[in-house]
């Protein structure tokens, strides 16, 4: 506070109060000389007037200089005018009385002056202060008549002070109580009432002249005079609205800080907490006091301690927000994300820290990341789309498998997906979704970017919001082209199987083998090698897709050869090229590939037992990479085909014998059949003339016994060579065909007496006995050709029978036929024997050819002679037991 001083304002300066004082002093000798004739001894009266006036105006040098003034033109002028000193001591004492009395005049009225001044000066100070000070203020007289109203008043009551002045209080001043809305008594009256200071109730309201209302504060004190009687009220106030506003705010904030989850901290330049709400103290772990202690270091993870500092100085400076971890009472360690500023609280400077644990956020984030990468690393598309159909996620797999990127999917509606057949599809199971169904492994076929068609297995789930609601669906799709080319390849290999069981020559079992490849695994071309007999070189049997001329020159080549072909036959293993670079790496030697289309190459050697017989070789369109299945297939391929090329081997190998040996076969009917025809005549008449030379000799007895027997030899073995011949040119005549029987109705019975007649004669040693079951059993047949049926059976029963062996005839009815069964007790039959034994040729392995002559010819003719006849013939035979062989021919039917 500044002093007050008689200086500080309205001081003349110094020229004019000495200028005024030399010319009071000028004035003053005028008039004392004027008026010298009437003053005699007064001639200081006029000086004393002029120090009054000096004094007054310029304070007490002015005084002390008219003083001088006049005591020195006084005493020289007037009193000795030629000599001062002469005029003796009188002189000097009447001056010397006027000094002490000038000088007297001059400090007293000097001092009132000061006074005055100073009074002047105070009281304008008063009305700056009043005039300035921030706060209204009012004063009245003893009455509550206004007598002074600063600026601040004026505003706030809305009165300037040329209205106000002389105007009851209770006009100017209106007050209310905010709630009640009650006129609040004046402070004025009170304070004059009560003669003591007197406050404002709360919530008060001044209401302004235009009606404007605000909430003040106020208070109201009597003035007293210097007898301590109450002279009037000064009455100040304030508006509050600010202030009010301010501690509404701040109470806002403090209970917002206290409910807030977030911690809140007031940190210190020094690190220290200076306040810390609620869940601060809930989050920490310490009290509260115990908190306000702790400095931001004790707050943190001491891994992140370093970079506090730096932080710090960011906050204070323009904010920060970053993620780091806190440390609680009991040393655990929590994340949080910071955001924090500095501000002067308290004309101090902190900072203001907001934080905020977020735990439970990185739990969320980790799992939602985790979640995210299962997502998007998983083989399945997953797919989430809007109930209408529009996709709102699409990961990874959904990308490899559509062909369409995150970006152009998302946005866009599902049915993009939906192949041109199937346009119906999406809609339908969006609908089925939108009822809460699940959709679960439906096969189904998809259209992928590129306008291509996948097979794919689809789960499709709603998506429930937190209420239950279904807001949107979730496809997982598998991609199953794998399993179903596996399928598929299983398929081809079962046709594969099929059609190889069929192909009989290497070229065949090629073309099976290449075009089934083409199709199953998607090969360009194919071709079969085939190791030659020497070893040395790669004949190609089969090859499809493969430029002429490119095949021209490959048609056979060496072993040796780099090339996957002839490498997989000398490895014995499958070569896989995965596209021209690996090709070009590992059959340097080779240059360009012989068709430049051709970008992947497999050659899988033909192996049966070990032995490799060759290679399948194949070419692909396009770089590849061949799958666990397709490697399995391609070795189940080549196993087939290299079986079924081996089986063709054999079946070729088998082929050429069967052949030969039937041109062999043919040879010897060819043989057999001129040998019978050219023996036929000239054994025809020496049979004849020898059966003529013997009948003949017998009646004249003309040779003797010895003679006799030779001629009955030569007869026997010449119809012996008869029959034979017969027999070879009933072979003959069968196999042209010519074999013809003359049919006529004949008793079977009295033909079956007839043959076993005939054989008794020339068998004695075997009895032979005959039954006919009835008596006549007509039949349609060739009388010649039956007996020699017959005589065939009963021969061969005799033949193949020890002698002295019975052989019995049996014929019999059966139903609609007449059956003749030969029975004997001879050899037998072994079982394995008994298909064969109608075949030409065949003797069975129990007959000892050097006993029992034959040529395996009569059952065969017999045969063929029943079947001519409609008729059958069966054996039934126990081997060294006997044998039983039974025809049996239809009977002639009763109307002829
Ligand atoms: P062949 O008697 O000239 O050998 P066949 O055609 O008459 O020719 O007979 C064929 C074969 O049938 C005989 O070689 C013999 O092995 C067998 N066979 C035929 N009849 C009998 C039989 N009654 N007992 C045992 N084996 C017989």
């Amino acid at each position: 506070m500044s002093r007050l001083s008689a200086d500080d304002s309205h001081e003349p300066s110094i020229p004019a109060r000495y200028g005024v004082a030399l010319l009071a002093s000028a004035l003053a000798l005028l008039m004392t000389w004027l008026f010298q004739p009437f003053m005699e001894r007064n001639l200081f009266l006029w000086f004393f007037a002029a120090i009054v006036i000096s004094t007054s105006y310029g304070g007490l040098g002015p005084g002390l200089l008219v003083t001088l003034i006049a005591s020195l033109s006084i005493g020289y002028i007037f009193i000795a005018p030629f000599s001062l000193f002469e005029g003796g001591s009188e002189t000097l004492l009447r001056l010397g009385v006027f000094a002490l009395v000038a000088l007297l005049i001059s400090s007293l009225i000097a001092g009132r002056r000061r006074s005055a001044m100073f009074t002047q000066a105070q009281s304008e100070q008063l009305h700056v202060t009043l005039s300035s000070i921030g706060d209204a203020v009012i004063a009245t007289d003893v009455h509550g008549r206004v007598t002074l109203i600063n600026t601040v008043a004026e505003s706030l009551t809305g009165w300037n002070s040329a209205d106000a002045l002389g105007q009851d209080i209770a006009n100017i001043f209106r007050i209310v109580n905010e709630e009640t809305r009650q006129v609040v008594e004046s402070p004025v009256e009170r304070a004059l009432r009560e003669g003591a200071v007197v406050g404002l109730a709360n919530h008060t309201l001044l209401i302004a002249r235009d009606g404007a209302e605000r909430p003040i504060d106020d208070s109201g004190a009597p003035i007293r005079d210097r007898q301590g009687a109450i002279t009037g009220v000064v009455l100040v106030f304030r508006d509050i609205t600010a202030r009010m506003q301010a501690e509404d705010t701040l109470a806002r904030y403090q209970l917002l800080s206290e409910h807030a989850r977030d911690i809140m901290l007031f940190i210190g330049q020094d690190g220290r907490v200076v306040e810390a709400n609620r869940a601060a103290v809930a989050a920490y772990g310490y009290d509260r006091d115990a908190l306000l202690g702790k400095t931001i270091y004790d707050l943190r993870d001491p891994a992140s301690a370093p970079a506090i500092d730096a932080q710090m100085e960011q906050a204070d400076s323009s904010g920060i927000l970053f993620e780091t971890v806190h440390r609680r009472a009991d040393g655990t360690l929590f994340p949080v994300e910071v955001s924090a500023i500095g501000a002067l609280i308290d004309r101090r400077r902190v900072l203001i820290s907001i934080i905020r644990d977020i735990s439970v956020r990185r739990r969320i984030e980790a799992a939602q990341a985790q979640l995210a990468a299962i997502v998007q690393s998983t083989d399945d598309a997953i797919i989430g789309k809007t109930l209408e159909g529009t996709i709102i996620s699409w990961n990874a797999a959904a990308e490899r498998i559509y062909g369409y990127s995150a970006e152009e999917a998302i946005g866009r509606s599902i049915q993009m997906l939906a192949p041109p057949d199937r346009s119906d599809d999406i809609p339908q199971i969006l609908e089925r979704i939108k009822h809460g169904e699940r959709i679960a492994r439906l096969e189904t076929t998809r259209m992928r970017k590129d306008g291509t068609l996948v097979p794919v297995s689809l789960t499709i789930s709603p998506i429930l919001d937190a209420n239950g609601t279904i807001t949107a669906a979730s496809t997982i799709a598998r991609d199953i082209s794998e399993r179903k080319q596996a399928a598929d390849r299983s398929a081809h290999l079962q046709t594969i199987a099929t059609a190889l069981s069929e192909a009989l020559t290497p070229a065949q079992v090629a073309d099976v083998v290449i075009t089934q490849c083409i199709t199953a695994i998607g090969a360009q071309a194919g071709s079969i090698a085939l190791l030659s007999e020497d070893g040395d070189t790669l004949e190609v049997v089969g090859a499809s897709g493969y430029p002429v001329h490119v095949l021209n020159s490959w048609r056979r080549f060496s072993l040796s050869q780099a090339i996957p072909l002839a490498e997989a036959v000398r490895s014995k293993t499958m070569i896989l090229i995965e596209l021209p670079a690996a090709l070009a790496e590992r059959y340097p030697q080779l240059g360009q590939p012989a068709v430049p289309e051709h970008h992947a190459w497999a050659a899988i050697p033909l192996l049966v037992e070990g032995r490799v017989s060759g290679a399948l070789g194949l070419s692909f369109g396009q770089a590849r990479e061949f799958s666990i299945d397709e490697r399995a297939f391609l070795l189940t391929l080549a196993s087939q085909c290299a079986q079924a090329l081996e089986r063709a081997r054999l079946y070729e190998a088998e082929r050429q014998a069967r052949e030969r040996a039937e041109a062999a076969v043919r040879l010897r009917d060819q043989f057999l059949s001129i040998a019978a025809h050219e023996l036929k005549t000239p054994l025809t008449s020496l049979l004849g003339y020898a059966q003529l030379f013997q009948r003949r000799t017998l009646r004249a007895g003309s040779l003797g016994e010895a003679d006799q027997r030779a001629l009955g030899v030569i007869v026997a073995q010449a119809s012996r060579l008869n029959r034979m011949v017969a027999a070879l040119l009933d072979i003959a005549r069968i196999e042209s065909g010519q074999l013809n029987i003359q049919r006529a109705p004949l008793d079977l019975c009295e033909l079956a007496r007839r043959v076993v007649e005939e054989a008794r004669e020339q068998a004695e040693e075997h009895p032979l006995e005959i039954t006919c079951q009835p008596e006549q059993l007509l039949i349609e047949g060739d009388d010649l050709r039956l007996e020699q049926v017959l005589q065939n059976l009963i021969q061969n029963a005799i033949k193949y029978s020890p002698p002295g062996a019975p052989v019995s005839v049996r014929v019999e009815l059966q139903g609609a036929h007449a059956s003749v069964a030969v029975v004997d007790r001879g050899i037998g039959i072994p079982e394995a024997a008994r298909v064969r034994l109608f075949q030409r040729f065949y003797r069975a392995p129990n007959v000892d050819e050097r006993q029992i002559s034959g040529m395996g010819i009569g059952l065969f003719v017999v045969k063929e002679i029943v079947m001519l006849h409609d008729g059958t013939v069966e054996v039934e035979s126990v081997e060294g037991q006997g044998s039983t062989f039974t025809i049996r021919l239809p009977l002639m039917p009763s109307d002829k």
